[in-house]
């Protein structure tokens, strides 16, 4: 077990947070904005989703590849790096010349075939934590990736399914120190999907930065009760823009 070290090496080592912002789901033009905004308070990454994995297919599946020339005007305007869900190959193929960062979803992290075959793009994968996924697991899945070629690995703790009622799942910060124990790994926390609840976001963002995370994913929008996906996790660009003041003043801490 665990034999391999990898290395999220297009993060600048130990440098700086990861802080990745952006919507649930691209809606429309409004996200150019939107980045700009975020960039201005401290973004490092923008994320948004343009093909989405719902739980019902009856659900709005995102604006799909009507989603890829806003993706291409935002990165133009903002030249941040863009992560962004691939839910399988064909959608990867359509988005390889402007997503920086495949997202690989909670859903998706055993998905063998996607992750042994996504390595071919050449580019780095934010591998998102199973919801009932235990470490093991979740390191053979990043193995899945580094066996197809992908060598710039970024997992992320996004809340695992418990008892709990309270949140929409439990952040598990206890598997930040252990991945970093038995991995060179970088590890973010996303704050939005393990809550689910825009109250709770700042609290479980500065937990994982306590514990030693190397970034945030975070669910950000203009309007966030508007959001067509998620909007009871959504946070405005200035409740942002407190958590990455206050990630890195917690960060020059524990680092
Ligand atoms: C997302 O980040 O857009 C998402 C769907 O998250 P998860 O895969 O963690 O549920
Ligand atoms: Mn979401």
């Amino acid at each position: 077990m665990y034999e391999q070290k990898r290395l999220g090496d297009h993060i600048e080592e130990n440098k700086k947070l990861m802080l990745i912002a952006g919507p649930c789901s691209v809606e429309d033009e409004s996200f150019v904005r939107l980045c700009i905004d975020l960039k201005a308070v401290g973004a490092t990454h923008i994320r948004g989703g343009i093909y989405k994995p719902r739980t019902s297919p009856y659900s709005f599946q995102g604006i799909g590849d009507s989603g890829i020339p806003i993706l291409m005007e935002a990165k133009k305007e903002v030249g941040l790096p863009i992560v962004s869900e691939i839910l399988d190959l064909e959608s990867a193929e359509k988005t390889v010349d402007v997503i920086d960062i495949f997202q690989i979803g909670t859903r998706n992290m055993q998905n063998f075939s996607l992750l042994r075959s996504i390595g071919k793009f050449g580019k780095p994968v934010l591998l998102k934590r199973g919801m009932a996924a235990t470490i093991d697991e979740f390191i053979s899945a990043s193995d899945y990736l580094l066996e197809g070629g992908c060598r710039k690995i970024i997992l992320c703790e996004r809340g695992i399914r418990t008892f709990n009622n309270h949140v929409r799942t439990t952040l598990d910060v206890s598997i930040i120190s252990a991945i970093k124990k038995n991995s060179d790994m970088k590890i973010v926390v996303d704050p939005s999907h393990s809550s689910g609840n825009r109250d709770y976001v700042q609290s479980h963002a500065l937990a994982g930065i306590g514990a030693g995370c190397d970034g945030l994913i975070i669910e950000v929008h203009n309007n966030p009760k508007e959001s067509i996906t998620d909007p009871d996790q959504a946070i405005t660009v200035e409740e942002f823009k407190t958590i990455v003041d206050k990630s890195n003043d917690i960060w020059k801490i524990v680092k």
